[in-house]
């Protein structure tokens, strides 16, 4: 499975833990505002019950002190009493109700939520209530001289009419219903209430079982996430790191070969890809190396890589004691007068068709090399002095022998050479200060016996031997033809 796939499923996880979250959420929410709702509706019901009860102490209190004091203040708050529990006048603003609104008692207590048996009862309170306001209302009449008392009616103040309201009020029978309408108003309130309580504990248990919901869904989602985040986890950021490592060691130069590749996932094409860039790498190395080991204008090797080259052959020949090889410095003759006389271009080319030639008539197993201007030099493995001289007389004859032709002019090429044959010993160190020790004393010898072949006149080839000192022209060999080594200087 990709990294692509891995971070889609998780981000799909997340997106439904979010959602779900959100969902079940709501739904809490939901239950918990029924329950605060039916709550907010249990308050009111409980204050509208207790001004319920209270009402009907009130009405009888208060048309009881009427009739023993005729104070009319005492009538007027028993009919606001009346009035206003039957919804007839505006009541006054309080926390369950906005200012001003006609309703009845009864409307007040449904509109909160009042329902079923309870509701029942107390409407028959309120009937019977009403019954007795019926007799209450007789009473204080009476009092005024406006009700006929069981004799007969009594215009103006009488003590017959106080006898009488007083009887209405105080009998048994009033008694009874008023501490009837009392139970009744008990009972309906104690009705509603117990169903309310039951409605929020139910809202309750419903907010409860919601929440418990959403818990167990967001352990399970999240406990799906996090094994899958962290199967992710080792998916990516294992094979991550151990590749950051790989690069590290590139990066530092380390000589790492590949990196592992497995699957089909973006890490692994990462991976492919670094073991490309890699190999790239290396192949450039190597040409970048190989082009610091190139002479540009003669395509041979240069100084540089040839000491090392000597330096192998020289450890060789050390190892194999008694092995042996041949150095020679060759350099054209009067080189400075062609490019004088024929330009710098036309050296150029002087000194890569002498390159050719040279290259033609070497074996495969001689290194020959351009050391700088237009000095050169060769080295040939297992080789004695005579072969080496034959080499290089070879080698001198055959330039002497090629004619360059530059704006239809004919250059004639010369060479002058200086060799020396090295014997191995299986002595001696292979330090590189050594090493370089011993090549600066081979490049010496053969550089010994070049002079020594400029100084005898040119185009000739001399061996340098033990004894053989500067300017070591016994050793020189003189070729037959000497017109031959005049060309260039002449020119
Ligand atoms: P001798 O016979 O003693 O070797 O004389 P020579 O003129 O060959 O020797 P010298 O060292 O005086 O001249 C070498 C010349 O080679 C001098 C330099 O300007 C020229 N030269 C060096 N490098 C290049 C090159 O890359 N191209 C060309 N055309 N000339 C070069
Ligand atoms: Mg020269």
């Amino acid at each position: 499975m990709n990294i692509r796939w891995v971070t889609s499923i998780l981000s799909l996880l997340l997106a439904a833990t979010i959602m779900g979250t959100a969902a079940l959420s709501w739904s809490v929410y939901g239950a918990f505002r029924k329950m605060v709702d039916a709550d907010v509706q249990y308050q009111g019901m409980l204050q509208i019950s207790h001004e319920l009860l209270q009402s009907s102490y009130n009405l009888t209190r208060r048309v009881r002190e009427y009739v023993h004091t005729g104070d009319p203040a005492a009538e007027a708050e028993y009919y606001a009493i009346l009035n206003e529990r039957l919804g007839r006048i505006p009541r006054k603003a309080e926390r369950i109700i906005a200012a001003g609104e006609s309703i009845s008692m009864m409307r007040l207590l449904q509109r909160y939520g009042a329902s079923g048996a309870g509701v029942a009862f107390l409407e028959s309170a309120l009937k019977a209530s009403d019954d007795l306001a019926k007799t209450e209302i007789e009473a204080m009449r009476a009092i005024k001289g406006k009700a006929p008392c069981p004799d007969g009616l009594h215009p103006g103040v009488s003590d017959a009419d106080a006898a009488y309201a007083r009887e209405l009020l105080f009998s048994a029978a009033y008694r009874k219903e008023a501490q009837n309408i009392v139970a009744l108003v008990n009972s309906g309130i104690t009705g509603i209430l117990s169903m309310k309580r039951e409605e929020i504990a139910a809202h309750e248990r419903s907010v409860l079982r919601s929440m418990k919901a959403l818990g167990v869904s967001i352990g399970v989602v999240f406990l799906i996430a996090v094994g899958w985040g962290w199967y992710g986890a080792r998916k990516i950021s294992l094979p991550l790191q151990e590749t950051t490592r790989f690069a590290r060691r590139v990066a530092e130069g380390e000589d790492v070969t590949s990196i592992a590749v497995s699957g089909h996932d973006e890490i692994a094409e990462l991976r492919a890809m670094l073991n490309i860039m890699l190999d790239n790498l290396k192949k450039n190395a190597k040409m970048l190396r190989d082009l610091s080991y190139i002479d540009p204008l003669t395509a041979l090797w240069n100084r540089r890589r040839f000491r090392e080259v000597l330096a192998d052959e020289l450890r060789r020949v050390r190892r194999e004691g008694g092995a042996s090889f041949g150095l020679a410095f060759i350099d054209i003759d009067s080189f400075k007068a062609i490019n004088d006389t024929y330009g710098h271009a036309a050296g150029d080319m002087v000194l890569r068709q002498f390159a050719k030639v040279v290259r033609r008539n070497l074996p495969d197993s001689a290194t020959f090399a351009r050391l700088g201007g237009d000095e050169f030099v060769l080295l040939l493995p297992e080789t004695d002095e005579e072969a080496l001289r034959g080499q290089l007389e070879q080698l001198r004859k055959a330039c002497a022998e090629t004619h360059l032709t530059h704006a239809e002019r004919l250059i004639r090429l010369s060479i002058s050479a200086g060799g020396y044959v090295f014997r191995g010993t299986a002595t001696g160190s292979d330090a590189p200060e050594e090493m370089e020790r011993l090549i600066s004393d081979l490049f010496r010898y053969a550089d010994t016996a070049l002079y020594a072949s400029k100084q005898e006149g040119r185009n000739r080839v001399t061996l340098w031997h033990p004894g053989c000192s500067l300017p070591c022209s016994r050793a020189a060999a003189r070729p037959e033809s000497q017109g031959e080594a005049q060309d260039a200087e002449e020119a």
